[in-house]
């Protein structure tokens, strides 16, 4: 831009122009002149503002930060943004509902993404949880099936309740999921006050290439807060971003929200006498056997100046680790590693990661050119192959993780329940037990009575008979308090069941 025309309204390519509120016209009151290039381009790129949705997570939040590093955790990992104690790195953080649509109401009740980008200098780090530990699925096969049933039904366009109870009475692994959407927890006060997990198990490599596996957990310093579910459909009326709203305020008033920054530490040997699956992404890891290790704090400070360029075009991708920090073989995370980075080729182009906010601001050298968007120079006039005898880019080993021991070497498609795989109640059953209150356990029962209200059609009594046999299962209290609500009657719920033989295994306990 010159000088000259720094101030002057111009079109996208520079040309100033005098005129920008009336359309070019044959007399005052005729039709419109073709040569109005100007009307053009500002109904051409209008038509263009939108780009796809995210098909997941699309309502969002976010905001730039800092973590500090406060304990020493270099025994576990070598990764650099660990390196020292007050070390600082930038951070950005974006907060989401899950099922509803980018103008969807932000008290929905859902779970919510908290996904983390971090700027270090071996690369961007992306940690891409949730505000759970736990998830409702264990394999990604089942992905597009399970948010199918989280969006709207094919024929009345509305968010179903049957249909989203059939999928979780079928698929009893979700319990421990359902249980804490169910909570008060599915309806967080804004995005303040809920913590945060990575909640794959991950690995964690330190400098003699030692690996353990690792949970990440993002407690509020906020503490927790939640709306009751009266209070969240009040509130979806009231002010649908209030979320947003909520953060940008907290961050203007100089409020800055922060999080304690933990990880819990299991090492092989442990993994494998883990009671659960330790990579079931269905499971936490209980903290009197794994005790949550301090690491740093997490602060936000900064409002992004334009949301677009920089909420709505982040992509964040568990693929995105560095070095002292790896995958694992649980089966969610090695479907994320795919999905993540396809998902944001589909809607920000192959050339994504040029996009200024995520960018990696250190080094990047490779030899991927051209595409759509290649806006960051596309390697100028240097080597685009590899090998070759111009530049001096090299292969470091130096990041070569150690091998992963893998237990099998039969390829199948492993019954993802099968045995020593499900026992989808005890976790629950704890949750319910020793972790709610009087208070929680109330407002549990009268959210899921509320929801499960809604099943229609004739498949209700099946969906609900078969959902309050996990119930049951669960907690015999748990699924009596439910069963009361839906007005049931557990006595002849079982007969009709046996009689139909819909067994899920869950009468026998009841
Ligand atoms: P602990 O008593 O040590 O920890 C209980 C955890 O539950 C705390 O992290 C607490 O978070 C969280 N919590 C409290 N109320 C709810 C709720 N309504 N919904 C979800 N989480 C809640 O127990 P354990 O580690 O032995 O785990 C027992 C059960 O607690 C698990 O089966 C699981 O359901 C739940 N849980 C466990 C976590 C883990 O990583 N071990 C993490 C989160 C939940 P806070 O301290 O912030 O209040």
């Amino acid at each position: 831009m010159t000088e000259e025309n720094s101030k002057r309204l111009t079109t996208a390519s520079g040309r100033p122009f005098a005129e920008n509120e009336n359309s070019m016209s044959i007399g005052p009151r005729g039709p419109l002149l073709l040569q109005d290039y100007i009307l053009h381009e500002k109904m051409a790129h209008f038509n263009r503002e939108r780009i796809p949705e995210r098909v997941v997570h699309a309502k969002g939040s976010g905001a730039f930060g800092t973590f500090t590093v406060t304990h020493d955790i270099t025994k576990y990992t070598k990764a650099k943004i660990f390196s020292t104690i007050g070390k600082q790195t930038k951070a950005l953080l974006r907060f989401s509902t899950v099922g509803g649509e980018k103008g969807s109401a932000d008290t929905e009740r859902d779970p919510r993404g908290f996904a983390l980008k971090f700027y270090t200098e071996d690369g961007n780090w992306d940690l891409v949880g949730n505000n759970t530990p736990v998830f409702f699925i264990k394999d990604p096969k089942k992905f597009g099936d399970f948010i199918h049933t989280q969006k709207r039904d094919p024929r009345t366009n509305c968010k179903s309740p049957a249909m989203m109870w059939d999928y979780w009475s079928l698929n009893p692994e979700s319990l421990h999921q359902v249980l804490i959407l169910m909570s008060d927890r599915g309806t967080p006060y804004g995005h303040r006050h809920m913590n945060g997990y990575g909640s794959h198990t991950f690995s964690m490599i330190n400098s003699s290439n030692e690996r353990v596996w690792v949970k990440f957990h993002f407690k509020t310093a906020q503490g927790i807060k939640n709306f009751t579910s009266d209070e969240a459909t009040e509130m979806k009326g009231k002010d649908p971003d209030f979320s947003q709203r909520d953060l940008v305020s907290a961050i203007d008033q100089k409020d800055f929200p922060k999080w304690n920054v933990k990880i819990q530490v299991m090492t092989d040997e442990q993994a494998k006498t883990f009671p659960f699956n330790p990579f079931d992404l269905t499971k936490v890891w209980p903290h009197t056997d794994f005790p949550l290790i301090d690491v740093g704090v997490l602060e936000l400070n900064q409002v992004p100046k334009n949301y677009f360029a920089e909420i709505e075009q982040s992509a964040f991708a568990p693929a995105h680790v560095v070095d002292g920090i790896g995958y694992s073989p649980d089966k969610m995370l090695q479907g994320r590693l795919l999905s993540y980075p396809d998902a944001h080729r589909h809607r920000l182009g192959g050339n994504y990661e040029q996009i200024p906010v995520n960018r990696c601001p250190y080094a990047v050298n490779n030899y991927q050119r051209d595409g759509a968007f290649a806006i960051n120079g596309n390697g100028e006039d240097a080597p685009n192959y590899f090998p070759n005898s111009f530049d001096d880019i090299v292969i470091d080993t130096e990041y070569k993780e150690p091998s992963m021991q893998l237990e099998s070497t039969l390829a199948d498609w492993y019954d993802r329940n099968g045995a020593g795989e499900n026992d989808h109640y005890t976790q629950p059953g704890i949750l319910y037990r020793t972790v709610m209150n009087d208070y929680d356990r109330h407002n549990l029962v009268s959210n899921i009575v509320g929801a499960m209200s809604g099943i229609e059609g004739d498949k209700k009594d099946l969906i609900v008979s078969r959902q309050l046999c996990h119930f049951f299962r669960a907690d015999v209290q748990l699924g009596m308090a439910i069963a009361k609500g839906l007005n049931v009657d557990v006595d002849k719920m079982m007969s009709a069941l046996k009689a139909t033989q819909v067994t899920t295994g869950a009468m026998q306990s009841v």
